[in-house]
Formats: C-alpha cells, structure tokens, sequence
C-alpha cells in the first residue's frame, strides 16, 4: 500500500482523475495477454514528460517500483505490476507530432497505436513496415520496449531497424535524448537500441522517431496449401535459397488448420495438413513475375491447391485464414502457452520435427504456427488444466522447446521477449557472465531496481 502523502503528491502532479486506486480499476491494470495477475497499489496516467520526470524521483525516494504499461498486450507480462506499486499507463501520449516527408521521418509519442500510425503515414504515400498481429490494439511504445516483429519482418526487419532516435526518462527520473533524426549518427554508444527491446527496464520511453520508406507500389497475396508439413517446410527453405525474399511468409500447421476450422466458416479443405500465406510487393510487373517464380519451386513439394489474390478484397479473405489464427486457439483452450522460438530459416523443418516428438514424449497437442520466413515459430501447447500435473509437464514440454531451439542455433523468443514467462529459463541461453553484463548496465542505471523490477532476470524477483 502507498501512503497517503505519496498518493497525494501523485494527484497533485497528474490531477486527482488520473490517479486510479479503486481496485475495479486497478483489475483492469494488473494483467496482460498471459494473464498472469498482479495488483497493483495505484495506476498513473501523467500527460507530460516533466510528470513522469517528478514520478520516478518521487518512486526512487520511495524506493515505489514503477511499471511501464502500453495496451497492454504482451506475452511475456512485461507490464505487469509483480510487486505492486505504480503502473505507469503511457496512452495519454498519443499524438503524431510531426511526419517529415522531406527526410522519411516521423516524430510521435509511445502511446500512438500501431496500426493508426501505419494508417496515416500511408494516406501520404509513406510506409512503416513492422506489423505485430496485434497492431490494431498495441501502442507504439510497447512495439519499441518489446522489439516487437510481425509477418512482414521476414524483408523489411523488426522494430528496431526504424527506430532513429527517442526521448526517454531514466529510472532516476533524468529526461534524455538519445539518435535523432538522421539516417545515420555514431557519436557515443548507440543508447537508442539498448532501450529498444529493453521490455520496460532502463527507460520510460516519452518520444520516438522514426524512420519511414515509400508505400510499395503494390502488392500480392498467395495461399499454398500441402498434403504435409514437411511439403511448407521444404518450400520455405527452397524459396528463401530462390533468393526470393518475399514480404510475409507465414506458415499454419494441420492442428492450427483443424483449430480454424472448427472455429470459424473459413474456407480450409481436409486435404491442406498445412499452409504457407506468401505476399510479394513492390512494381505490379514485378510481382507476377514473383508470385510465378514461387509457384514453380512449391508445385513439386505436395501442393493441395493454390489461391492467388487478384483483388485487396480477395487478398483480405485470404490473410483471413491467418487472422483467425489466435482467437481460434484461445476458443479451443484458453488455457494454452504461447511460446514464440527463432531457428535459422533452414532449421523450421528439424524445429517442427523436435516439438513433434516432444508432443509425443508429453502427450500434449502442441500447434504450430508462424512467421516462418524468419524461422519464428509460435509454438502452442495445448494444455488441459483439468488434468493435475499438467501444468508441470507444459513447463518441461516448454524447456525441451528452447533446449530444442537453441540446439538448433535459435533463440528462445524472436518477437516476445522475457518479462516474467522465460525469466526462469534465460540461463538455458545466456551464459552467467552475458547476464552479468545485463545485470551491471541494469544496475548502474536503476541503482534502487524500481524500473519494472522482476522482468527478464529471475533472481531480481
Ligand atoms: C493477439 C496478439 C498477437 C500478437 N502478435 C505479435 C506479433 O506478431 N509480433 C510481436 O512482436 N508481438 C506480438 N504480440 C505481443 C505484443 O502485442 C507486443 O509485444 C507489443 O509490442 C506490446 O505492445 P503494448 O503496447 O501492448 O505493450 P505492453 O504489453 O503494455 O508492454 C510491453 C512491454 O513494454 C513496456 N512498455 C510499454 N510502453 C512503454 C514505454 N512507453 N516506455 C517503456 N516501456 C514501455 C512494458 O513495461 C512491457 O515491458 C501479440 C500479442 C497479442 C495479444
């Protein structure tokens, strides 16, 4: 509980009706996409960045953790409030502040939605490229803290490739400027990445600009689908070897396929055990001349059927399928872990083989999805919570897949992070003395560990 001189240095600073202690309204702060809950004392919603300033020197003096929190809809509990104290919410941050067409740059504050961002660089002919599924809900903020990715990375790379320049405050409460606005800037250590993926811990993130491209010309959409999962696997390998670096290609196994199924009235014949979503972009001649290439190297490798989008309505009811994807697992278990590994491209196929057998050593159905183009894959253990043991057996079944993974030359999470769901295994991927290293930039920075405290290293918890 925070006391009352606190609470009241909080309302002075951000106004009485941005300083939230029902607990109706701190229930709705306290969880996120993984649902793990945690209450937090009071949520904030400053407007300023002088606010937020006067907030963390008031939570350093207080030794109050502080819990940065977009929309939201992280998977690792990354916002989540593991220790009570201040949730952070940084919405009220939501202005476009300026989009220079002269240089392919924007200015905007972290609270801006990704999607609406996209929308209205593009009404300009400009293009932000990094896509998270869940763009219509996620702030701009979150996207950065999380590195977040999307199908379209696989050609045009993740969140941090567009990120020039931020204005953050430090855990000490200092406000800082970090890059800029120029395509290119090495004076002193690149601070704008470090906080890039920093899921929360070293900065508050007030301000970001960012780097834009042309709107391609066009683009076009394929749906491919396999008589087997090992036909998709073959076929990402061999167009990526093509030299063909598509802007998506996703990729459903046959469990995600039953999923959609039996979730929705989508359109998937019995026959596709799985399916590659494959979009080109760029000049309209150019792709057909793609789209041709890729038909040529998939049609030997046990091709069910071929849609090809001729129209953006067409190609909306084929990403369609994609969409469906999530709300179609949480409809069949709601309960499911979502794991989200990267192999290197050609690894996908020894990757689905490995959570095969591990399936089949658990006896869990685990389903398989993802942005395979970049070899991240979303796995989805399916477990049935009613049963006891469950649980445990998912935690084991989940540390065999990173084991799996990294043996592969992976990673544990291409787009997710850590927060609190992989923190107990970061030691299966970074040796003691890379931690370290993260731990003393971690400390020298937030010396009282109130910045999102219990995030990525577990024994910070
Ligand atoms: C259905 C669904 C689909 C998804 N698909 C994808 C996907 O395709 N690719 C992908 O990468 N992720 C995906 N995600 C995960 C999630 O949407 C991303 O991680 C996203 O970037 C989180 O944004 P948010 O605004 O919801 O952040 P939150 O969940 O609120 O916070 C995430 C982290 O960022 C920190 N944070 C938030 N704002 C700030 C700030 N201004 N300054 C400092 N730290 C801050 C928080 O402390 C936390 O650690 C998906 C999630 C869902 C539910």
């Amino acid at each position: 509980m925070l006391d009352n001189s606190t609470l009241a240095t909080l309302q002075q600073l951000c106004g009485k009706e941005n300083v939230l202690t029902d607990k109706a309204d701190l229930i709705c702060y306290s969880y996120d996409a993984t649902q793990r809950q945690f209450l937090p004392d009071v949520v904030v919603h400053p407007a300023t960045v002088e606010e937020i300033s006067q907030i963390m020197k008031l939570a350093n003096e207080k030794a109050i953790p502080v819990f940065p929190r977009g929309a939201g809809t992280g998977f690792t509990g990354g916002s989540v409030p593991v220790s009570g104290g201040i949730v952070l919410g940084l919405t009220r941050f939501d202005k476009i502040l300026e989009i220079d067409e002269d240089n392919l740059v924007a200015t905007i504050e972290p609270g801006v939605v990704t999607e609406e961002f996209q929308k209205t660089v593009e009404k300009v002919g400009l293009f932000y490229p990094p896509d998270p599924a869940s763009l219509k809900v996620s702030t701009m903020g979150g996207n950065v803290a999380e590195c977040a990715g999307g199908p379209r990375c696989v050609k045009y790379g993740v969140t941090k490739d567009y990120i020039l320049g931020l204005e953050i405050v430090t855990p000490t409460g200092d406000i800082l400027r970090t890059g800029g606005p120029t395509m290119k800037g090495v004076v002193g250590y690149d601070l704008t990445k470090l906080i890039c993926g920093s899921e929360g811990t070293l900065a508050i993130i007030t301000k970001i600009i960012v780097k834009l491209l042309p709107k391609p010309a066009a683009k076009k959409t394929m749906l491919v689908m396999f008589s087997s999962i090992d036909g998709a696997a073959q076929a990402v390998s061999d167009i990526i070897r093509g030299k063909i670096i598509p802007t998506t290609l996703e990729f459903l196994d046959a469990r995600t396929l039953e999923c959609v199924r039996n979730a929705t009235d989508l359109d998937v014949p019995e026959a596709a055990q799985a399916v590659l979503l494959i979009e080109v972009d760029g000049d309209p001649e150019f792709l057909d001349k793609q789209t041709g290439r890729i038909s040529d190297i998939v049609q030997p490798l046990g091709v069910v059927e071929t849609r090809i989008a001729e129209t953006p309505a067409e190609s909306e009811a084929l990403w369609q399928i994609r969409r469906s994807v999530s709300a179609s697992l949480r409809r069949v278990n709601p309960k499911k872990y979502n794991e989200d590994i990267c192999v290197p491209r050609s690894k996908v196929h020894d990757m689905i083989r490995k959570i095969d057998q591990i399936s089949e050593k658990y006896n869990i159905p685990i389903v398989n999805f993802g942005h395979a183009g970049d070899g991240n894959i979303h796995v989805n253990i399916m477990i049935d919570d009613k049963i006891p043991g469950e649980e445990k057996k998912a935690e084991e079944a989940i540390a065999d897949v990173f084991k799996g993974a990294l043996e592969l030359g992976g990673t544990m999470s291409g787009e997710h992070g850590v927060g609190i769901m992989k923190a107990p295994f970061i030691n299966l991927e970074l040796k003691d003395t890379v931690v370290d290293y993260m731990k003393t930039i971690k400390r020298a920075l937030d010396p009282n560990n109130i910045l999102n405290p219990g995030k990525i290293f577990p024994s910070d918890k």
